[in-house]
């Protein structure tokens, strides 16, 4: 086999196998390298988000959920199920088989795109040369006309919390606790933190959530923020803001915290605690001193608005570089690339890029919060409607939340969407594809949203923008 490639593409998380699949697709003759090895010892594709972020954290977020619904909430709707219980090391093993299977899915789709993969760890070298180095020592040198970078990042460690083997853990470890944690610390109050806080929480671990910043989800529209809060809160999360973990110390089978607020110093003592205080973009042994490819002061991988890096041929997608932690980010990026490398024209839209939180009920947002818009001095409108009021939220026993539009005062343009509730992930995309088609409030509001769906909440949020929407007194 020729050591030759059109592009070469270091990691294979959501960023770097959707770009080496896309890439093959257009024809281009592609390498994929990746060095991750499964807890078995296996070389494994996808990531951080197949392996041990996105789906893992889903699987048990579904099943915490069933769970608590079934011993909460399903006397409302008059089932009787009173000897409800769980298998925790059931639920770890369900999750391990579903990761199995999609990362096995991604070898298939190498072989069947015409992907050539290899195991082990790739270093960029001046001129575009890229070093493979096996599991076993080996080495091998690709030559590439492009080369991709998506290495991806790690987690962030703090020095008051060392990772300890079982008891203080970063989110990967708390995707594998084998019994529910009868107290549980989470220091960070952010994405992950909440969503591991929640599986926990619903199994009946009491949880307390350590959030440095005075502000709860800072960089959300703070309408909904505070929503979101009192939901959690009364789900049993004991959310401290402006709470710095200062020293952690452990004592046998369990750790006692110390932390700072604003009334003082406080202890605490937990039999479990997960660091999840953010993720680091990850270049250990990617590049070579004499690679050419510059960082940013953060240590992300400089890139331009087409994800170029400093050495023309050589790209960064993903984790790795700029932007939202978020794996759709990452693919699109991907498949941004490989059509430029093709020499087709494509262009990311940075500006339409959906967050969802996967608590119960989810979080989801999309374009302007209306904090950014004061900020810019935009002159905005608002349209809210809450769930309370629709009527499939009633039949779903979840009438928690809202959607809010945001919408330019002159031209009606949709600038943000925001949406707590039920599903809210998969509203959420009603909100990316206006932003992306530039459409106005009204166009969302003369369009027919079928019956009864939760989606009626973005159709009514549309109207209430400009003051009529017909389920509200
Ligand atoms: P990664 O997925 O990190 O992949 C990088 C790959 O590169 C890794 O496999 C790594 O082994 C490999 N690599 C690194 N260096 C080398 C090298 N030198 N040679 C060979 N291979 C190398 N995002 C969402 O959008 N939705 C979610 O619900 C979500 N949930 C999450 C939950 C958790 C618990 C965590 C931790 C993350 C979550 N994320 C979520 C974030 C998401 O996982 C990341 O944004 C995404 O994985 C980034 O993709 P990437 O391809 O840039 O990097």
């Amino acid at each position: 086999m020729s050591d030759k490639f059109d592009v070469v593409v270091i990691g294979a998380g959501p960023g770097g196998y959707v770009a080496a699949i896309r890439a093959a697709q257009l024809g281009l003759k592609t390498a994929c390298i990746e060095k991750w090895v499964n807890k078995e010892g296996k070389s494994v594709l996808g990531g951080t988000c197949l392996n041990v972020g996105c789906i893992p954290s889903k699987a048990l977020l579904e099943a915490s959920h069933k769970f608590h619904e079934a011993k909460h909430d399903f006397d409302t709707f008059g089932i009787q199920a009173p000897n409800v219980t769980m298998d925790v090391p059931k639920m770890i093993e369900r999750k391990d088989k579903i990761v199995t299977q999609l990362t096995g899915g991604i070898a298939m789709l190498f072989k069947a795109n015409g992907v050539t993969p290899f195991e082990g760890t790739g270093k960029l070298l001046a001129g575009k040369k890229v070093e493979v180095t096996g599991h076993d020592g080996s080495t091998q040198v690709l030559e590439a006309e492009n080369v991709i970078i998506a290495s991806g990042s790690v987690p962030v460690e703090i020095p008051p919390a060392p990772l300890t083997e079982d008891i203080i853990v970063d989110s990967t470890g708390a995707l594998d606790f084998t019994a529910t944690p009868a107290r549980l610390g989470v220091i960070g109050g952010g994405v992950i933190g909440l969503e591991l806080g929640s599986v926990w929480s619903r199994l009946g671990a009491e949880v307390t959530v350590f959030e440095a910043m005075d502000t709860f989800l800072a960089a959300m529209d703070q309408q909904i923020a505070k929503e979101v809060k009192k939901s959690l809160t009364k789900q049993g999360l004991q959310i401290e803001l402006g709470a710095r973990v200062t020293a952690t110390q452990v004592n046998g089978q369990e750790v006692e915290v110390t932390y700072a607020d604003a009334k003082g110093e406080h202890k605490k003592v937990f039999d479990k605690l997960i660091v999840c205080v953010g993720r680091k973009p990850y270049t250990k042994g990617v590049l070579s001193e004499d690679a050419g490819v510059s960082l940013d002061e953060r240590g992300f991988i400089f890139v331009d608005d087409q994800c170029q890096t400093s050495v023309p041929g050589v790209y960064a997608i993903g984790d790795v570089v700029r932007g939202p932690m978020l794996a759709h980010k990452a693919s699109e990026e991907g498949v941004t690339v490989a059509e430029i490398i093709a020499g087709h024209k494509a262009q990311m839209n940075y500006d339409a890029i959906p967050g969802v939180i996967y608590t119960f009920p989810e979080v989801a947002s999309v374009g302007k919060t209306e904090e950014e818009l004061k900020a810019a001095g935009v002159p905005y409108k608002t349209g809210v409607f809450p769930f309370s009021a629709i009527g499939r939220a009633m039949a779903n026993n979840c009438t928690e939340g809202m959607v809010k539009i945001l919408a330019h005062e002159e031209t009606d343009r949709v600038l943000g969407m925001h949406i707590f509730g039920q599903n809210a992930g998969e509203m959420i995309h009603n909100g990316v594809i206006a932003l992306e088609f530039a459409s106005s409030a009204e166009d969302l509001a003369l369009m027919c949203f079928a019956h009864p769906t939760l989606s009626e909440a973005v159709h009514e949020a549309a109207l209430a923008v400009d003051g009529h929407a017909i389920h509200m007194a």
